[in-house]
């Protein structure tokens, strides 16, 4: 059995994962350089930064065993410092007590995907965009966005975000009222914009918290935390501030010229901590995230109908939860069910 799974994110490695054991040969194809998808890591000036997903929650029994057991707690890293919250007017307040796990790991937080590929035999293709699909026979034949063939397999896994896996089921060849519904379902599924801005500055910024959160979602940050409290990430007596701005905000500014985007965010986080020394971080860095988070799930049962003609979805819009958690264990799931 031939299994192609497109998408070597949270999702993508949960199916791979699942299918370790099992009588197939795993191809996944990824268009970045790296896995992890939107858990993503990247490194600067002698900082390790995750400037996407900041960590994951052990929402399940099985992420919890998964991540805090069976993949090696070698590097592991649980953020035990809170996260507090702010409303539009700036306020901010100490956050409820959690006692869920905050994780990641001093390698960052790409880790997770490179862990859970690690115990399989699956065949990763980097730098490798699928841009066509035709359904040949009882198999799936890939192409990538040049046209070269990269194979036909048995089973075909989509897992990027709704609006990319909505393209990539325009990009298919199959003649069956199903591709149509399926994509109708998927395309129905919206996503939040988040842009990501990292200031970082040469002194130690002293505050109790990990993070604030904005609850209200009435201010232009959503998310503001210190990478320093992740081990391994800064170097003592360095700060690194991972600003993540609200949706609208997001949108609105995507495509400006991100030297000045970047100025605002470090006015924005400036005002709020009330400490004028953020406004000139010493270098910066930053990612738009168009499809940053779901709005909700996947509607309707075409998806499961596709299952009996070898094609699958799986991610964190199937599930309609922005969660590295959840993507995982989706992916999960469908490995399971195919094996
Ligand atoms: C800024 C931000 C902050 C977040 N914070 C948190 C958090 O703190 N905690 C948390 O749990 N979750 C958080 N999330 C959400 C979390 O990152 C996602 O829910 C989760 O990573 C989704 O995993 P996935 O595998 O479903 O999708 P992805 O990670 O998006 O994986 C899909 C993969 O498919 C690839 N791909 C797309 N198109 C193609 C193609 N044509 N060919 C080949 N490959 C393709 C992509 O490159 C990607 O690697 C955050 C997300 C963002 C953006």
């Amino acid at each position: 059995m031939d299994i192609a799974i497109v998408g070597a994110g949270a999702a993508g490695a949960g199916v791979a994962y699942a299918l370790r054991e099992a009588d197939a040969t795993v191809t996944v194809f990824e268009k970045s350089r790296g896995v992890g998808g939107r858990a993503a890591t990247r490194r600067k000036h002698g900082c390790r930064y995750d400037h996407g997903a900041n960590y994951v929650k052990a929402n399940e029994d099985r992420v919890t065993d998964l991540v805090g057991s069976t993949l090696g707690t070698d590097g592991l890293v649980d953020v035990e410092e809170p996260v507090w919250t702010f409303d539009a007017s700036g306020t901010i307040e100490e956050g409820r007590e959690s006692d869920e796990h905050k994780w990641t790991y001093e390698a960052g937080i790409t880790q997770l995907a490179k862990r859970l590929f690690a115990h399989t035999d699956a065949t990763v293709e980097l730098e490798t965009r699928v841009g066509a699909i035709e359904r040949e026979g009882e198999g799936w034949t890939l192409a990538d966005v040049d046209g070269a063939d990269l194979g036909t397999f048995d089973r075909l896994v989509l897992t990027p975000p709704a609006p990319q896996t909505a393209a990539l089921l325009d990009a298919t060849a199959w003649d069956h009222d199903l591709r149509n519904e399926l994509r109708e379902a998927v395309e129905a599924v919206d996503y939040r914009t988040v842009y990501s801005v990292l200031l970082h500055y040469d002194f130690e910024l002293d505050r109790p918290w990990y993070a604030l959160v904005n609850t209200d979602k009435e201010h232009d940050l959503g998310w503001l935390s210190r990478e320093e409290c992740k081990p391994g990430h800064v170097p003592a007596g360095e700060s690194l501030l991972v600003a993540q701005m609200a949706p609208e905000w997001s949108r609105e500014r995507y495509d400006d010229d991100p030297e000045v985007v970047k100025e605002d965010v470090a006015d924005v986080v400036t005002a709020l901590l009330g400490d004028e020394r953020l406004a000139t971080p010493d270098w910066t860095d930053r990612q738009g995230w168009r499809y940053a988070l779901p709005e909700g799930g996947l509607e309707g049962d075409a998806h499961r109908r596709c299952a009996g003609h070898g094609l699958y979805v799986a991610g964190d819009w199937v599930v309609g939860e922005g969660r590295v958690g959840r993507a995982l264990a989706c992916g999960l799931d469908v490995g399971e069910r195919l094996r």
